[in-house]
């Protein structure tokens, strides 16, 4: 079964933290033991994993995400959303999690993050968690 989460970006890019949100369907699966995969079904957003003590953090990667690939460049696609394109591809549209006692195995600082690239929107996420 695939858990379907909403996430309501803030910005045009934006890092919003899914932890609480991913730590929920886990929760409500009962399941104790497995692996927990987080996907994206959009092309201008992506998944990751980082820090989520200090807030500068995903506003560093942001910053130096949107210097090397800047908004305008003569891009192609019609659209004018190409950098939003480009940054999801590098960045990836899943994550996996190990599950174990019942909890995400995360790193001590570690949060699990929407990653937009062409906000503000209402986007959603979908969650799969298989026991093992
Ligand atoms: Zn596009």
């Amino acid at each position: 079964m695939i858990t379907e989460i909403t996430v309501r970006t803030s910005g045009r890019t934006v890092f919003e933290d899914i932890t609480s949100k991913v730590r929920d369907v886990v929760q409500k699966s009962g399941i104790t033991d497995g692996i927990c995969y987080v996907y994206v079904p959009h092309t201008t957003a992506a998944i990751t994993i980082n820090e989520n003590a200090d807030p500068s953090v995903s506003r560093d990667i942001l910053y130096e995400l949107n210097k090397v690939i800047p908004f305008s460049d003569g891009y192609h696609h019609m659209e004018g959303n190409s950098a939003a394109h480009i940054k999801s591809s590098l960045v990836g549209v899943s994550e996996m999690i190990f599950i174990e006692g019942g909890r995400l195995v995360l790193g001590t600082w570690q949060g699990i993050y929407f990653c937009e690239f062409d906000g503000p929107r209402t986007r959603k996420a979908y969650i799969k968690i298989i026991e093992g």
